[in-house]
């Protein structure tokens, strides 16, 4: 038996995983004592990882050869490599030509490892010439993005996981970390536990298990975050709990957001939020007068129209009260992917370039187009993930290459979504399970390697880099996600640039990560002190990581100097909003979705394992108990919930975890759970069936965790 160190491939917690495998075979994983983010702890879900990769599951839900349909509804039919990638070239080639570069579009993933995103990224802003390269990362963190960015100079987040240990106060806002990062929930449990004077501030629309664990439980009405951050310093401020030392010295615009709060005070507040007086004094008050107070926030936040100002109005507070750059303190975005961190470093986002660069900005551009040899890199910003679909649904997106990840189910608004596929002349996804939805709208498929099997690096939710390793060689003919980009650009160099040497000479993700790692040199995620050689020895290390360094940086702005012109940080009087589809007597519920313990994304991997289905069995609506009474409505009776862009039908469950006017629905089932229709009668499966695309006008991240809807009972035939 070989024992091979690896990474976790689900959440953005990270876990060090051991792969145990016999020859060829996976046969057990176990979690690594020595990595720092889980010391050898593994959730259900990461514990269960080799049961997804017996050859019983590989036949059946692993892409194994490139597939080719010739006609769009038939079944498509083996090809091989070599006619697959002269395919991509010849039609990418021809539409560029055609109708140039801004005429295809990239949609790539978090789970991608960070030498592939490098390439997809290269290969689109530097080779094609078109910023339409963007990733399911956008419907994750492009909100904690641009709230750093916004308020504090950099995407950086300041904390790292030791933090928990040393706060005093745990404010976990828009998370339900129970369930969406359960290792280190195990952490903040055991923290509580030595720590019993520690306080945990819960605030969410639904009292989740998370909640469950709070000292002080916040129900917050859906998307009211911003007036509730407000209202908090509002009170701050009025009892003398903002630290006026630490404001003077390292923060700038602070008068304007006290002059925007003035009105926000705890009448309004509780009335707009839906919360007691009483636990605002009480929050505002652990929250500032706590030696250390760290927040933890994640989708709740970021999956919002006002996610942009939800992630900077939390961090006002942190900076009001001197609550950063200490152990302990400060606030701690949570990425949900696996890599949806690395993914940001390398720019691969739309609106980003390597190394943190703005692509907005000249020098950065020059900068970059300096780095990979050419000779600009365009400055039309990219389409991000709801207007690529939309582009493409329009008819301006005419190729669309989709590499691990699965729209078809995980965007919102999926009928724009399935028109996009549709309309689009060619769409390649390359991915390593046939059973993913978005495979059926495919032109070409492009059978990619998957956890296990894979070579490169992930960054984590603390700025901690790890090795993915692989144990066991690819299922079937199945290639790596950057050897198949790369020979893709090889074949596109010789149509635009023939004659020059390549742009993409690699041939290891250690050759393509030593090109990321010269692009981060002075820059705040610098890490020209780590090489391959480092992580080998002395396994996963943080960034920044500074040529002749010996470690990373566990925390940043211990100094108070923040990465802006004048190193002070910035306040933000963003306003608040409410969200973009409010309720109304037509569609008279706040919907909300998010995950399940034992699930992750679209099922593609853990729905294959039956013991995950012991904790949630099927799909269902949770509603209120007083709502179903009212609606003579009983536990397991079938109702359809309508919003105005779909329909579904499911079973309904009583819930006190679900306030009254408000219904969830876990995010991960798919078309064989949970199938419904568009407004315009096309079928549709998943909760996104419901949801809108109303996004954040800063971050372009979608509204993800609210729709209005109405419930009615289903009329059997
Ligand atoms: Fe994997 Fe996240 Fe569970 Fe860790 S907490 S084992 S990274 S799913």
């Amino acid at each position: 038996m070989t024992e091979t160190r690896s990474t976790c491939p689900y959440c953005g917690v990270g876990c060090g995983v051991i792969i145990e495998s016999d020859g060829p075979q996976i046969s057990g994983v176990r979690g690594d004592p020595d990595h720092p983010a889980n010391f050898g702890k593994l959730c259900t879900k990461g514990s269960t990882l080799h049961l997804t990769a017996t050859p019983a599951i590989t036949r059946q839900t692993r892409l194994l050869q490139p597939l080719l349909r010739q006609q769009r509804g038939q079944a498509p039919v083996a090809l091989g490599w070599d006619a697959a990638l002269d395919r991509v070239a010849s039609e990418f080639g021809r539409i560029v030509r055609e109708h140039g570069p801004d005429a295809v579009g990239f949609y790539i993933s978090g789970q991608l490892l960070t030498e592939d995103y490098y390439v997809f990224n290269k290969l689109a802003k530097g080779l094609i010439g078109t910023n339409n390269v963007d990733t399911n990362s956008r419907l994750c963190m492009s909100s904690a993005v641009a709230g750093y960015k916004l308020t504090l100079g950099a995407d950086a987040p300041p904390a790292c996981y030791d933090d928990v240990n040393h706060a005093q106060c745990l404010f976990i806002v828009g998370s339900n970390a129970a369930y969406a990062h359960p290792i280190l929930f195990r952490r903040i449990e055991a923290a509580k536990q030595n720590n019993p004077g520690m306080k945990v501030i819960v605030a969410d629309p639904r009292r989740t298990d998370t909640a469950e664990q709070a000292d002080l439980y916040l129900p917050l009405l859906p998307g009211t975050d911003v007036m509730l951050f407000h209202g908090l310093l509002h009170i701050m401020l009025w009892e003398g709990w903002t630290d006026a030392s630490y404001i003077a010295a390292h923060t700038n615009g602070f008068n304007e957001l006290k002059a925007l709060v003035r009105e926000c005070t705890p009448d309004v507040v509780a009335q707009t939020c839906g919360l007691k007086k009483e636990d605002l004094f009480t929050a505002a008050q652990w929250f500032a007068q706590s030696p250390a107070t760290l927040s933890l926030y994640c989708q709740g936040l970021n999956q919002s129209s006002s996610g942009t100002a939800k992630n900077a109005t939390l961090i006002n507070l942190h900076l009001a009260t001197g609550q950063i750059g200490k152990p302990g303190a400060g606030p701690f975005s949570l990425t949900g992917q696996p890599n949806a961190m690395g993914g940001r470093e390398v720019g691969g986002l739309a609106n980003l370039l390597s190394a943190h660069r703005d692509l907005a900005n000249p020098a950065h551009r020059a900068e970059v187009a300096a780095l990979w040899g050419v000779a600009d890199v365009p400055s039309k910003p990219g389409k991000t993930a709801v207007e690529m679909f939309q582009a493409a649904a329009d008819g301006e997106i005419k190729a669309l290459w989709i590499a691990c990840t699965n729209p078809a189910q995980s965007m919102p608004d999926q009928a724009t979504v399935r028109r996009a596929l549709q309309r689009a002349e060619f769409v390649v996804v390359q991915e390593a399970f046939a059973t993913a939805a978005t495979c059926d709208f495919a032109d070409l498929l492009l059978p990619a390697t998957t956890w296990g099997e894979k070579e490169g690096t992930v960054t984590n939710s603390e700025r901690r880099i790890s090795r993915v390793r692989a144990a066991v060689p690819p299922a079937g003919e199945a290639r790596h996600d950057w050897r198949i980009a790369v020979d893709v650009a090889r074949r596109l160099e010789a149509q635009l640039r023939p004659g020059l040497p390549t742009l993409f000479p690699y041939e290891t993700p250690e050759s393509i990560w030593n090109e990321h790692r010269e692009s981060t040199r002075g820059r705040d995620l610098d890490i020209t002190g780590l090489s391959y050689d480092m992580l080998e020895q002395r396994g996963p290390q943080q960034w920044p990581l500074r040529e002749g360094e010996k470690t990373g940086r566990e925390r940043l702005y211990a100094d108070g100097v923040f990465p802006t012109a004048d190193g002070k940080a910035r306040f933000s009087a963003l306003p608040y909003k409410p969200v973009a589809e409010q309720r109304e007597s037509r569609f008279p519920f706040s919907l909300t979705t998010g995950r399940l313990r034992d699930h992750w994304h679209g099922m593609t991997r853990t729905g294959t394992i039956g013991r995950l289905f012991g904790h949630v069995a099927e799909p269902s609506v949770q509603m209120n108990p007083q709502d179903m009474e009212r609606r003579g409505l009983k536990n397991g009776e079938l109702v359809h919930v309508t919003s105005k862009r779909g329909s579904v039908v499911l079973p309904v469950q009583g819930s006190r975890t679900v306030h009254t006017a408000q219904a969830f629905i876990a995010m991960h089932w798919g078309p064989e759970y949970l199938s419904g229709r568009s407004s315009q009668g096309e079928p549709l499966a998943g909760v996104n069936a419901l949801t809108t695309s109303a996004y954040c006008p800063t971050s372009k991240q979608p509204e993800l965790k609210h729709a209005a809807v109405k419930i009615l009972k289903a009329e059997l035939p």
